[in-house]
């Protein structure tokens, strides 16, 4: 056992990587001898990953992992500037606290509360493992501006499932009026760490990713330091931050995005949400007029509570089956459209930049997820909503359980929208932020001589200008209707043009939804398998009578 032990408090940070707003490290730190900053690494999320479609571990693309080893350097650094720095362990996340808090004589444990199912069942182990053992824990609800559970209990044991009924169920947070803690003077020592073996912060090299290849790094820099610098340069324009209205706003901007870009930041807990809430709250005091939810910015946070409430009390909220706010519709599980989609080379510019920004930044303007996630269910491809998801779930830095769950519900038409007869056009949707394609020439550069004409169907072009960019559609670029391309040497035919694409979907979630109606949501397995087979034959028989009309045009001809 360390010597001085039984006075020791640890604070376990997971998410709420920073010292600001932050009521859990500010317990630990309270009347303790040690306290002992820790961070975990999970090899599950941190290890390399060979056989994954893309850099990174099984779990997480290398640009969240990138993230997240800065914004631990940075709380490190922060921690030092206060007197102490961070423990840094590896392993299977509960065998090691267990093992910490036996070596250290640990009294008080103290972590943010998190609502995501993977830490709600650890957390019960933690806890009771715990309780057992005596010690004190301090788990406060810190990383949404309410909580979850506060407000499905006002609800009669159920979320609300329309935003503005959360909205008027949540009214103002206990806390907007009063100061949020947001600097802390200085810590207590770390105590001896007997025989754990801590390590410093690793980099991705010792993670063992090696020299990364890449042609365009990510401009996220993780971190506290970097989340309230981020939000300061947005506070600071009180004019824009007044005026901001979503879903106004360019999706295809990327020199200067058109919104805070604070999610990754929000995510990892770099900045508090209710830190963020409580500036936007100064600004709109100061302002003659400002926007309101849900298209402001505090809406936008409002957003990220509502989903996090439905979220936290929908049983099976990360999936279609057996989750009783979700529409069962007969997606399909075709891999070849899904490896189209997440590989960019769906044949559509517009499309494709989007995903590719997700590959090198891992991070997109709302409107431009809005249009692949879209494109890839609903509007084109009919691919299952969580395939999409699975995608964005590891390639996103912002990567969000709940957030990115619902929105994918939402998009899909799968549940808190329902208006499938509204779908983005691949073509004409991003051509009207952006006519001259200067996005899709920056994430595409294959197209970057391509005459603005064409830039949005380049399939368009005549072969002469096609030479001329040095883009043979169909060779060099994929060409949607026709071709895929599937490996170094064979195309094949894939996608549908996207007229037909989107009306064959709208038919069938026109018969999904009327079969959900039917059966009052109680869809079995069975009940979709039927479906399909007759979504199938309906489709042959269109196919047929479109042939037979074509050869009784041609006799008549
Ligand atoms: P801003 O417009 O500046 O908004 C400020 C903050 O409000 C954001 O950082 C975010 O925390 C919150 N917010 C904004 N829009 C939403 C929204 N629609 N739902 C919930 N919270 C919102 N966001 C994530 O943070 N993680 C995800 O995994 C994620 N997955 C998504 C998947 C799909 C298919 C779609 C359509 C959207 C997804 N979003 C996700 C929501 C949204 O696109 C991002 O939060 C936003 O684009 C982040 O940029 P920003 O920080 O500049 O947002």
């Amino acid at each position: 056992m360390a010597s001085g032990s039984g006075s020791g408090s640890l604070m376990w940070f997971r998410k709420g990587l920073r010292i600001h707003d932050n009521p859990a490290l500010e317990r630990a730190a309270q009347s303790t001898k040690f306290l002992y900053p820790v961070f975990i690494i999970d090899p599950h999320y941190m290890e390399p990953d060979p056989n994954a479609f893309s850099p990174g571990s099984t779990r997480a693309g290398l640009n969240r992992i990138r993230f997240l080893l800065q914004s631990l350097a940075d709380l490190d650094l922060n921690l030092r500037k206060l007197g102490s720095r961070l423990l840094v362990l590896k392993g299977e996340p509960s065998q090691v606290l267990f093992r910490c808090l036996k070596e250290w004589d640990v009294k008080k444990l103290c972590f943010e509360y998190d609502t995501e199912p993977y830490y709600q069942a650890l957390d019960i182990k933690v806890k009771d493992h715990a309780s057992i053992a005596g010690i004190e824990v301090f788990s406060p609800v810190s990383h949404t501006l309410f909580n979850p559970a506060d407000i499905i209990q006002k609800n009669g044991g159920r979320p609300p499932l329309s935003y503005q009924s959360f909205v008027k169920l949540a009214g103002q947070p206990s806390w907007a009026s009063s100061p949020l803690s947001v600097t802390i003077s200085s810590l207590p020592p770390v105590g001896d760490v007997g025989g754990c073996e801590i390590s410093e912060v690793p980099t991705i090299k010792e993670l063992g990713y090696g020299d990364i290849e890449q042609d365009e790094f990510s401009p996220f820099r993780g971190g506290e330091s970097e989340a309230l610098k981020r939000l300061k340069e947005s506070i600071d324009n009180k004019e824009w931050v007044a005026a901001f209205e979503k879903p106004k706003g360019d999706p295809s901007a990327f020199l200067k995005p058109a919104t805070t870009t604070l999610s990754p930041y929000l995510k990892f807990g770099c900045l508090s949400s209710r830190y963020f809430y409580q500036c936007l709250q100064d600004v709109y005091r100061n302002v003659k007029r400002h926007t309101s939810p849900p298209v402001s910015l505090v809406g936008q946070l409002l957003w990220r509570d509502f989903f996090y409430t439905v979220a936290f009390g929908t049983p099976n909220f990360d999936q279609m089956t057996g989750n009783r706010i979700c529409k069962q519709i007969p997606w399909n599980d075709n891999n070849e459209l899904l490896v189209a989609w997440r590989d960019a080379k769906t044949g559509y510019p517009w499309i494709d930049a989007v995903m590719t920004q997700l590959h090198k930044w891992g991070w997109m303007h709302h409107l431009a997820r809005h249009s692949v996630a879209c494109f890839l269910t609903r509007g084109d491809l009919f691919v299952h909503w969580e395939k999409g998801r699975d995608v964005f779930e590891r390639l996103l830095i912002d990567s969000d359980w709940a957030i990115n769950n619902g929105n994918w519900l939402w998009l899909s038409c799968s549940s808190f929208f329902y208006q499938y007869n509204r779908i983005y056009s691949p073509i004409s949707f991003g051509k009207k932020y952006d006519p001259n394609g200067d996005y899709i020439k920056h994430f595409l550069p294959i197209l970057k001589d391509m005459p603005k004409e064409y830039i949005y169907e380049p399939w368009t072009a005549p072969l002469s200008v096609q030479t001329k960019a040095k883009c043979i559609i169909g060779k060099d670029y994929p060409k949607p209707g026709q071709f895929c391309y599937c490996d170094c040497f064979s195309w094949f035919l894939l996608l549908v043009p996207h007229d037909s694409a989107s009306k064959e979907c709208r038919r069938k979630m026109a018969e999904a939804y009327s079969l959900n109606q039917k059966l009052n949501g109680k869809v079995s397995e069975e009940d979709l398998k039927k479906l399909r087979r007759k979504l199938e034959e309906d489709s042959e028989d269109t196919k047929q009578e479109v042939k037979t009309k074509r050869m009784r045009q041609k006799l008549i001809c």
